[in-house]
């Protein structure tokens, strides 16, 4: 509680600071600009204290998280995994699920999946092709045709949370949490209850990460669909969209529970 107190102080402090209203606060926070930043990066934090946790008494791995000005630097990862025994630090993006992504099966999909939205939210500019070229990273066509994705080594590991897949735009054009019935029946099934506030608690406390690689279409688990990409079967970029199978749950997209199993390898 004490914690609480503080954290609201701060809050307060902070508008005092910059002039603003901190009444009009949770309006402000729920204005449709700002919620998908406010809950993307919320998601950041989510999974750092996640981390935090599971790994406290596993003196080989740290988290951390450096607060980087995206638009001054190319790279900035949203939090890292520092192994001491290898004294390598790895990378981890965090990202949520595409709003109502959720289906059950279509034609070329038959299977329940949805998608993890993974695009960068600012494109590619022609500088930024010229010096990853020169870096050897991709070539410049290659570069091109990707503009808005991410090469697989721009990070080591994906952390997602899918609670979002079953989010719709109300009509007050909020973004609010609400499965179908269709979705509510898949949703007993897979997490086992017929109880929808529990199933609404599982949703929020799993996770799940995959490596980048496998999300590539080089690692040869998917084709890349881009109509220009040069090398399709061999392409070294994430799709914007990858798919989060849910019959397929350990093979690419793994609960972030076993992370300490990616280390131990
Ligand atoms: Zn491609």
């Amino acid at each position: 509680m004490d914690l609480t107190k503080k954290s609201i102080q701060k809050i307060i402090d902070y508008c005092e600071e910059h002039g603003l209203d901190f009444q009009s606060l949770p309006e402000i926070i729920d204005e449709p600009k700002v919620a998908p930043m406010v809950r993307g990066i919320g998601f950041e934090y989510v999974i750092k204290n996640y981390l935090i946790n599971l790994l406290k008494k596993n003196d080989n791995l740290t988290v951390k998280k450096e607060i980087i000005n995206s638009q001054l630097t190319v790279k900035g990862d949203d939090l890292q995994i520092y192994e001491r025994d290898t004294k390598k630090s790895f990378s981890l993006e965090c990202k949520l699920a595409k709003n109502n992504s959720f289906s059950l099966g279509t034609k070329n999909k038959k299977y329940s999946h949805c998608s993890i939205k993974v695009m960068r939210s600012r494109t590619l500019g022609d500088e930024i092709i010229k010096r990853l070229s020169k870096k050897g990273e991709a070539t410049i066509e290659e570069l091109k045709s990707h503009k808005d994705s991410y090469l697989y080594n721009h990070f080591d590991l994906v952390i997602t949370n899918l609670r979002n897949a079953f989010y719709i735009t109300n009509e007050d054009k909020k973004f609010i949490f609400r499965p179908n019935d269709e979705e509510w029946s898949f949703l007993e099934n897979f997490c086992n209850t017929k109880n929808h506030s529990k199933i609404d608690n599982d949703l929020k406390n799993n996770h799940y990460f995959a490596n980048s690689f496998d999300l590539a279409p080089i690692s040869k688990n998917n084709i890349c669909n881009r109509k220009k990409c040069p090398n399709p079967n061999d392409c070294k970029f994430i799709p914007n969209y990858p798919v989060f199978r849910f019959d397929e749950l350990g093979k690419v997209w793994k609960n972030l529970k076993y992370i300490e199993k990616f280390f131990s390898i």
